[in-house]
């Protein structure tokens, strides 16, 4: 007897990464570490107590890891964090903390993390009544310390897609872009998850990855189980589960003409990437991992116009050390060949997070709106003094710039360029090997306030690159990675046309460089309408670079000055997009 198909069922969510993907599903629980609360039986304290033990055990092995690294970090980082390291292994011995959490898992009958977290909260409030700074500065310790613990009973899985099966399509409540930055394109053929918007992390790293992704589909834990037969169309937006044979061959099909499609592409490689009137673009590369050079390369991208460095501190308990960054970069730098290679300094926050700095952090820590990207650099002088450290050592090995992320301010970008200066000299008197000219320093404009402050902030910066995603998130006030605001998610919007618009002309009266790289510079749709806007260069993806060149080439430049002046006149985004497309066929 043949066993029942199930019937196909078709979910619709984000399409967040192009591309057809077919598949077992590989089904997993959410990603992310939230703390597990149950009570426990009588008979199963001890047994508690024993896991909280094992817990703190472990937590002294990585804190001995970590006094070891210190010890081979110079000048004042090292102190500090050997400093921080001590008050770690206090906590870890006789403490209010363990001796709290103790007693709850006793008294309370709670698990071992809920009563680590309860602790916390109680110490914090405790603390939060007396107002004493040196207080406040212990509350972090003890909130560093009680997260690891946390992280180490629950073991929150550092590689949490190790185990995917060949071929699979991981299927998840949420990908956090940490976990996505794990998914290995040579074994993960795609992504859907219940949560997440377009322009979230977790998709960019999909992209960079090339594995086609659809993100906020409603419902898809209530049917997928893990080997369901599953496809993720990332061009539509749609998940189906259980396809019936005829649904499959079509899209087999498919996924066979996109690949024919992108070898068809390819052949643009060599060309220029100018207008039929004869503007040339510079088209370059946004890069989330090292892995991505070989695509960056193969699409003929004219530089990286976005390193993220973030990678190098997401899934760790450490941070990485001066050589490691100085390696990672260089790999970049040496991959490019000479073409330039712009480094964003690390941009921590929002969605974006790594537990080794921003555990403990008070006032909300790196939320969207709180201490993110420069801000949290330079609170945390001395991880940004060993970033510039890196950079300047991977700068002998290619042209590279600096970018600087979420500046608000011109102070901050002057902060910045003091801290450069002097880790520069510190180089120079002690080894040399640092060129007298320092690379370039330029700020991402990605603050509404930022761009509206356009011209003050281009007196001390060398260049721009606008930050499209972040913009249009902070200026419509709708989380970019969010799926249920995902419909008030739009570049196209009047307010952020402005701003862009303010942004890029700042740069012309400066006669600073401006690029655009966020996620619209990848989408040929808005190519005319941001050559139209004065960007000559653009940063993508590199998936997306063939298809962009293709548009422009087939562009005039002076055509969509033409046009991008008459849509910065309309006030509703509907009709903008009507005016763009409109623009869009006329040319093909
Ligand atoms: C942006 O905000 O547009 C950008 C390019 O930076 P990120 O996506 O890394 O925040
Ligand atoms: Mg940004």
């Amino acid at each position: 007897m043949t066993p029942e198909r199930r019937p196909e069922r078709s979910l619709k969510g984000l399409g967040v990464s192009p591309g057809i993907a077919i598949g077992p599903a590989y089904v997993r629980a959410s990603g992310t570490a939230e703390v597990p609360t149950y009570t426990i039986a009588a008979r199963a304290v001890e047994p508690e107590i024993a896991r909280l033990d094992a817990a703190v055990e472990r937590a002294k092995r990585q804190i001995g890891r970590l006094r070891i690294k210190a010890r081979g970090m110079r000048g004042a980082a090292g102190e500090e964090l050997a400093h921080l390291l001590d008050a770690y292994g206090q906590m870890l011995g006789e403490s209010r903390l363990l001796r709290g959490a103790r007693a709850r898992i006793e008294q309370g009958r709670i698990n071992a993390e809920a009563a680590v977290e309860a602790e916390i909260v109680d110490i914090g409030r405790a603390f939060a009544q007396m107002k004493d700074p040196y207080l406040a500065a212990r509350l972090e310790d003890i909130r560093g310390i009680g997260n690891r613990l946390v992280r180490n009973l629950t073991r929150a899985p550092v590689k949490p897609f190790s185990a995917v099966p060949r071929g699979a399509i991981i299927v998840a409540d949420m990908i956090t872009p940490a976990g996505a930055a794990q998914m290995d394109p040579a074994r993960v053929m795609g992504c859907a998850a219940t949560v997440g918007g377009a322009e979230g992390h977790t998709a960019i790293m999909a992209r960079a990855l090339g594995l086609p992704a659809v993100l906020g589909v409603a419902g898809l834990l209530d049917h997928a189980t893990s080997g369901t037969v599953t496809i993720v169309d990332g061009d539509s937006g749609r998940v189906i589960l259980d396809p019936a044979p005829a649904t499959l061959a079509a899209y087999e099909r498919r996924r066979e003409e996109r690949l024919r499609d992108v070898h068809r592409l390819a052949r643009l490689r060599g060309l220029p990437a100018a207008t039929r009137d004869g503007t040339e673009i510079r088209l370059e590369a946004n890069v989330e991992l090292p892995l991505e050079m070989d695509a960056v390369r193969a699409a003929g991208a004219a530089g990286v116009g976005l390193l993220r460095t973030e990678f190098m501190f997401m899934n760790r308990d450490d941070l990485p050390g001066e050589d490691e960054q100085a390696r990672e970069i260089t790999r970049v730098v040496a991959a490019m060949d000479g073409r330039p290679v712009t480094v964003r300094t690390l941009d921590i926050g929002a969605d974006k997070l790594a537990a080794v700095l921003t555990d403990g952090l008070a006032g909300g820590g790196p939320s969207a709106l709180g201490l993110r990207g420069i801000r949290l650099s330079l609170k945390k002088r001395e991880t940004l003094e060993t970033q510039f450290r890196a950079i300047l050592r991977a700068s002998a090995h290619g042209p590279v710039r600096i970018l600087l992320p979420m500046v608000t301010t011109p102070s901050e970008v002057r902060k910045a360029r003091e801290i450069l200066e002097r880790v520069a000299q510190g180089i120079r008197r002690r080894r040399g090997g640092v060129p007298e000219k320092l690379p370039p320093v330029g700020a991402m404009i990605e603050v509404p306030g930022a761009a509206l402050a356009a011209d003050a902030l281009a007196k001390v910066c060398d260049f721009f690159a606008v930050g499209s995603n972040d913009l249009t998130m902070y200026t419509l006030a709708a989380d970019r990675a969010n799926e249920t605001v995902a419909h008030l998610f739009d570049p196209l919007h009047p307010a952020v046309l402005r701003l862009m618009q303010f942004a890029s002309e700042a740069a012309v009266r400066a006669g600073i460089p401006v690029s655009i790289c966020g996620e619209i510079a990848g989408d040929p749709r808005f190519a005319a309408l941001l050559v139209g806007l004065g960007f000559r260069e653009l940063s993508m993806a590199a998936a997306n670079l063939p298809r962009v060149k293709q548009r422009i080439r087939a562009m005039d430049a002076l055509a969509a000055r033409h046009r991008a002046l008459l849509i910065m006149d309309q006030v509703d985004a509907v009709r903008i997009a009507m005016l763009l497309d409109d623009f869009n066929a006329l040319q093909e």
